[in-house]
This record gives structure tokens, C-alpha cells and sequence, in this order.
């Protein structure tokens, strides 16, 4: 280690330190929750680095835009040392050229880049999941499939089943028998719609999640395609390696056929999305696939006190799958972790408020906390009290601000301006006008077509009498867009006309038009940030930022105090003093979805414990009592329900039991102090007009 490092690196314990300097051979890190194998791989990179890699040799996968930031400010902070005495943009801007980011995001990248190696065109457009659906659904009734009157899936399970097929490499019939039996009489239809959505994302010339991998692996596994992009990097290295699937592993297979320069990480205790066709088995299996691997594995855990370390490590225990990780932590002292008795969501939420307002008054700041839940309506009444109370908070996981319909309209119409073939945009953007609808939109489409894609072709169609007055100034904002001279003049100027013209659909069309409004001007301001308008979109639809805060910052902002709030399943990776769950249910989780199967609820039970071992120093499990429900004739009814399977007897003995709020607590009103009767009050509204 060079001396400037060896200071920073005195941290590491000595199996860390040793992942860290190891030499250029396959390496595995497999370790459980908050032993540093995070914090290992950042100090790797910068082992790297002072060995002298070029950083724009490096490529570093995480799973999420906001990990991968992080990391590389960590690894900036360790280059600092090494530049120390020369200027410190050095050291930044050296890691700041080191390839970052998600599967997806890096493969847009490359395949920009690399594409046409295998005939890809480089101007491709890229939509999210939900374009994904609405596609497949109106190639679907488009074709008339599944329409004789047997259930047929939805747009949501569709894409599902299509994309479990294509991440996993099989074919479909298997794919319906083990997750889908019931869609097993439409195999046909399945097959003909499916075949229609390749073709049609090859016409419009736009690429989905999946072909982004899909595409990237090609290339990856072409000899020529391949030796381009081993030439790219000398170094990869992948964190959370148990949430990725069959392609991604085979795509670094491809970038080191013998694991040179390669290094991944994760927990298989972990892992969480196997919803997503991601595969345990590509970690579990990495010493298999790449022999000489070097195994690396982590035991004291530098996160959580000990007491609630035990409860975790009790939790995962108690799984059908053996996890053997034996962790421990140092900080012997600490608050054992609670289960929180709440009457039903609003005493949870209530509970929760008033919990993380005392830990504030103690010193811990909001930040510093989180709130964490299975499904993201979970927090629906923890929100409304927030927000009455004005207490700052983000919310992460769920829906993001880009799937917003009014940001996903405006987005539309650059994307058609960018590619005129993109019909996703094309038809939302010309059925958002009064009076125009799929059908006419369609047509119009085919004769932008005919047109070599000119927009101005549209001024010679009479539109409809509701859309007269829209229609020109649609038709001269989209060839405005199309011009050459249009990008120069900077994205957020494009955006400017974008929102000018829509502003008065999005009055008609939405009900708190001007919130919205507010979104867009964010959008705005942040579209300045970019140079080109392809990386604006790309940035946005594959990263989306979580809410308009982060827009309008672009990041979290340091000084503006605000509490977390997110999905498990966004939470991974991350920790906080004190962490909130909510709802621990048995049918929030394990969710209800997944009682059918023992492996899923093996996955709810790992992501129970992501959840819990996101905690250091205070664990609240807050479990509601009461859950409400319609019934069937749609009046408010409530069940009892259990607390979730995952806290069996032997687990609770590690937790302390407490209700939300003590008797004492609660001002209930004694009915003999009250003096006033609504008589009373009554007698007072009738005084009113006699005297
Ligand atoms: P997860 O499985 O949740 O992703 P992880 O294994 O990646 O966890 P990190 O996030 O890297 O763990 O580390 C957990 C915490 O422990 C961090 O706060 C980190 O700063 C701290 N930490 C890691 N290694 C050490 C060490 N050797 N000494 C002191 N603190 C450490
Ligand atoms: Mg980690």
C-alpha cells in the first residue's frame, strides 16, 4: 500500500484490508449485513487506482444511481489522501471518470458507444416499465388477443412473464407451469403478442430494461463486440452480486472470461429479487464458475448493537435455506429492539411521529432515521400526519416523480421529438389533445410515417372542432423540437416550450393542475444540467430521481433536516441510527401474494431481515392490530391481524414488547368532567336568533 493510503486503510480489519490490496485475481466477498463489504469495495477501488489503473478503466456496479454516487465520493475522499500536496480537483476529477452506475444505465452507455458493432443503431430511445405495459396493451387489443371472454393477464403481468422469460434465458411454457398456470390456455396469444412487441420496439427503434441487458450481453458475447469492451476495462466490480440474474452474470463472464480484474460482493441472505428473475445462485456459484477465486468472508458486524443483532441474526436463523454467518458486534451495550403494539395505522403512525420527534429533541437528526415498508401504500397515513405536522420527508421505492403522468407527458413529447418512430410517445402526446383518440392518433402516426417522419405533414389534417385552436401550435412546437437548431439553444429552453404549450391541457386534464405545474418548472431547472437532449432523457428514465426534491437538488441536500421514508426493498444497502418498520403483519409481510410458496416466503422473511439490519442503535417493529378493509358492500369493516410469522416465540424473547402510547398518556376524555351537553350547544344556536 502506498504510505498515503496506509493511514486510511489502518481502519480495515485485516480480512477487509487484504480484499482490499488483493491482486488482480477473481475475488468474492460473500459476508452478511453491516460487516463492510461496502465500505471494502470503495477502498478497493482506490487500491486500484494508486496501483495505477486508469480510473476510466474501472467499472463499478451497484444498483442504484444514488450507491454508486456514493461510493465514488467515498472513493474521492480516499484519492484525497493520495493527492494530498497536489491540487484536489486531481483526485476528483480522477474519480469521477470511473464508470459508475447500474447495469442499465452502464449499458446505455456502451451500447451507444459499441452498438453498431452489432448493428444497433446509436440514436435509440429507451422507455420505462410502464411505456413497457402500455405497449404491450395496445399491441394486445391492437391484435385482438385473449378476448374469448377467459381471463387474460393484465398489462402489469404481461410484461412480467415476458420479462422473466428474457432474463432468464427459457422459453415460455415452462415460465407459465411454475409462476403463472393459469395463463397456460393463452400460451398461444402470449406467444403471438410477445413476438409483436420485438418487432414493434425494433420499428420504433427504442429499447426497454430488458433489451438493455439483452443487447449488452449480445455484445458481450460477440468475439469481436466482446474483445471491444475487455479492452474497455481492466477492472470490474460489482456490489449487491445476490440480487443480479442469469444475464448480468453472464455478461461479466464476458468481460472476464477467467475473472481477472473482477470483484463481487454481496450476502445471499440478502437476496430480494428473485421477482425480477434475479438468481442466488450466480453468487453462490462464482467460485465454480471462476476457478482460483479468492473468498473472502466478513464476520463482526460494525452497524448494529449487539442486542439487536441478536433478533436478526434469531430472524434469519429460523429460515428454511441455512445462512452460517455467525456475526457479531462489538457495541455490547444498546437499546434491545422493540415490537410496537398499535391499535391499528393511524396510533402506528401516530406512534411513529412522535417517536422520531423525541429522538430529534435527543440529538438525532431526521436524517438519521428511517421508515421502512413492504409496499409503499403502507405509508399512506404516515404521510398525511407528516405533512399536518410540516415535518420534511422523502419518500424512496414506489412511485417514482418521473412516473408521474404529467411528467411522463412532457417527457413524451421530447422523446417523439427525438425519435419520431417512438409511437409510445407519439400516442400519448397526440391523444393528451381534446378530441383526438387512439384510432385518429394511430392514423396520424401512419402518415408521419409515409413522411419520412416530417412532422409538418401534420398541418395539412383538419382537426377536430375541440382541438382547433391546440392543433397549430402542436404541429409548430414538435417541428420547432425536430430542428437542428433547437437542441443548441439548451434542453431547458426546450423544455420551456414543452411546458408553455401543455400548461393549459394540464389545467383540463389534472386536478391539482398548479402542484404539478411546480413539478415541471423543477424539470426545468434541471434540464439545464445537461448538454445534450438524449442524455437528459436517458438520465431521467433510467435513474429516475425519487421525488422533486431530489429533482430540484439533485441530490439530498446536506443542510435541509427531512426523515426517510422507503420501500425495503429500495433501503438496501443503507443504514440508519434508528429505523422505523411498519406494518409487521402477517399478510403485509410475508405479503399475502406470497403465502403460496415456501420460497417466496423464504424471500419476505430475507427481506424482513434487509429491514431490520438497516438499524444501528434503535429498532422499531410496529405492528397494528386492527387493518380496515371495503367489504362487499363497501362500508369500512376491520379484522384482527397476527403479528408476522417471522417473530416466532423464541425471536419475541429478544425484543421488547411495548404499546404505541401508555394509558397515562392519553387524554381521554372522563365523560363526568365534561360539563358542556350538546343540549347545551343546541340551546345556544337557538338563543342565537331570539334575542
Ligand atoms: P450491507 O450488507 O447492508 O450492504 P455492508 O456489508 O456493505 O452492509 P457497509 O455499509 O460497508 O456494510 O458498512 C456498515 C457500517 O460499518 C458502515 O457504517 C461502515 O462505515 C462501518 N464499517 C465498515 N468497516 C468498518 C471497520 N473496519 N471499522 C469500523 N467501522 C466499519
Ligand atoms: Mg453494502
Amino acid at each position: 500500500i502506498p504510505q498515503e493510503l496506509e493511514e486510511l486503510f489502518q481502519q480495515l480489519n485485516p480480512e477487509q484490508r487484504a480484499a482490499a490490496c488483493h491482486d488482480t485475481g477473481p475475488l468474492l466477498i460473500i459476508a452478511g449485513a453491516g460487516t463492510g463489504k461496502t465500505t471494502t469495495l470503495s477502498h478497493r477501488v482506490a487500491y486500484l487506482i494508486s496501483q495505477g489503473i486508469d480510473p476510466s478503466r474501472i467499472l463499478l456496479l451497484t444498483f442504484s444511481r444514488r450507491a454508486a454516487n456514493e461510493m465514488i465520493r467515498r472513493v474521492d475522499n480516499l484519492l484525497r489522501a493520495l493527492g494530498a500536496g497536489r491540487e484536489r480537483s486531481v483526485a476528483e476529477a480522477r474519480s469521477r471518470s470511473i464508470w459508475g452506475g447500474t447495469f442499465h444505465s452502464t449499458a446505455a452507455r456502451l451500447l451507444r458507444r459499441y452498438g453498431q458493432a452489432i448493428g444497433l443503431p446509436d440514436d435509440f430511445t429507451i422507455i420505462d416499465r410502464s411505456d413497457s405495459e402500455d405497449l404491450m396493451s395496445s399491441i394486445r387489443s391492437e391484435l385482438e388477443l385473449g378476448n374469448n371472454g377467459k381471463k387474460f393477464p393484465r398489462k402489469g403481468t404481461l410484461l412480467e412473464i415476458y420479462s422473466r422469460c428474457v432474463n432468464t434465458c427459457s422459453k415460455l411454457e415452462p415460465i407459465l407451469e411454475q409462476h403463472y398456470p393459469w395463463c397456460l390456455e393463452h400460451v398461444d396469444d402470449l406467444k403471438k403478442l410477445f413476438q409483436a412487441f420485438v418487432d414493434r420496439k425494433e420499428k420504433q427503434n427504442i429499447l426497454d430494461y430488458d433489451d438493455l441487458l439483452i443487447f449488452w450481453h449480445a455484445l458481450a458475447a460477440d468475439p469481436a463486440g466482446g474483445k471491444l469492451l475487455r479492452g474497455q476495462f481492466e477492472a470490474v466490480l460489482v456490489d449487491e452480486y445476490q440480487d443480479t440474474n442469469v444475464l448480468q452474470s453472464g455478461i461479466l463472464k464476458n468481460l472476464s472470461p477467467e475473472g481477472e480484474g473482477l470483484t463481487v460482493v454481496g450476502d445471499d441472505a440478502q437476496s430480494i429479487y428473485s421477482f425480477r428473475a434475479a438468481t442466488v445462485r450466480n453468487i453462490l456459484d462464482f467460485p465454480q464458475a471462476y476457478p482460483g477465486t479468492t473468498i473472502v468472508t466478513l464476520e463482526e458486524n460494525y452497524r448494529s448493537t449487539q442486542p439487536i443483532l441478536q433478533a436478526t441474526n434469531q430472524i434469519i436463523d429460523e429460515a428454511h435455506e441455512r445462512y452460517e454467518k455467525n456475526l457479531w458486534s462489538s457495541k455490547l451495550t444498546g437499546e434491545a429492539p422493540f415490537i410496537v403494539d398499535c391499535s391499528d395505522n393511524n396510533e402506528q403512525a401516530d406512534f411513529v411521529v412522535q417517536q422520531v420527534l423525541e429522538h430529534r429533541e435527543a440529538g438525532i437528526p431526521l436524517q438519521k432515521q428511517a421508515v421502512l415498508f413492504r409496499a409503499s401504500n403502507h405509508s399512506l397515513p404516515l404521510e398525511v400526519e407528516l405533512a399536518r405536522r410540516n415535518i420534511a420527508y422523502h419518500k424512496y421505492g414506489g412511485l417514482k416523480f418521473i412516473e408521474t403522468a404529467h411528467v411522463k407527458d412532457l417527457m413524451a413529447y421530447l422523446r417523439l421529438a427525438e425519435n419520431p418512430r417512438d409511437a409510445v410517445s407519439g400516442l400519448r402526446v397526440l391523444t393528451l389533445l381534446p378530441g383526438i383518440g387512439q384510432k385518429k392518433a394511430q392514423q396520424l402516426l401512419n402518415v408521419l410515417a409515409e413522411s419520412q417522419f416530417r412532422f409538418d405533414v401534420w398541418s395539412e389534417f383538419k382537426p377536430p372542432a375541440a382541438t382547433v385552436e391546440h392543433w397549430p401550435l402542436f404541429v409548430r412546437l414538435m417541428n420547432n423540437l425536430a430542428s437542428p437548431q433547437s437542441e443548441k439553444k439548451g434542453i431547458s429552453a426546450e423544455v420551456h416550450q414543452v411546458r408553455t404549450f401543455y400548461a393549459p391541457i394540464l389545467d383540463q386534464q389534472y386536478d391539482n393542475a398548479s402542484a404539478r405545474q411546480r413539478d415541471l418548472e423543477q424539470l426545468e431547472q434541471v434540464a439545464s444540467r445537461f448538454s445534450s437532449r438524449m442524455s437528459f432523457l436517458e438520465e431521467i428514465t433510467l435513474d429516475p430521481p425519487s421525488s422533486t426534491q431530489d429533482v430540484a437538488t439533485g441530490s439530498d441536500k446536506a443542510d435541509d433536516d427531512f426523515l426517510v421514508l422507503s420501500t425495503i426493498h429500495s433501503s438496501k444497502g443503507l443504514e440508519w441510527d434508528a429505523v422505523y418498520v411498519l406494518q409487521a403483519a402477517d399478510g403485509s409481510i410475508p405479503s399475502e401474494m406470497s403465502l403460496e410458496s415456501e420460497e417466496e416466503i423464504d424471500e419476505e422473511r430475507r427481506l424482513f431481515y434487509v429491514a431490520l439490519t438497516r438499524a444501528k442503535n434503535w429498532l422499531y417493529v410496529c405492528f397494528p392490530h386492527r387493518q380496515y378493509f371495503q367489504n362487499r358492500r363497501w362500508n369500512q369493516a376491520h379484522s384482527y391481524a397476527q403479528l408476522t410469522r417471522f417473530v416466532s416465540s423464541k425471536t419475541l424473547s429478544l425484543f421488547q414488547r411495548r404499546p404505541a402510547f401508555n394509558a397515562e398518556d392519553l387524554d381521554t376524555p372522563q365523560e363526568a368532567q365534561i360539563e358542556t351537553t350538546a343540549e347545551d350547544i343546541r340551546k345556544n344556536l337557538r338563543n342565537m336568533w331570539t334575542a
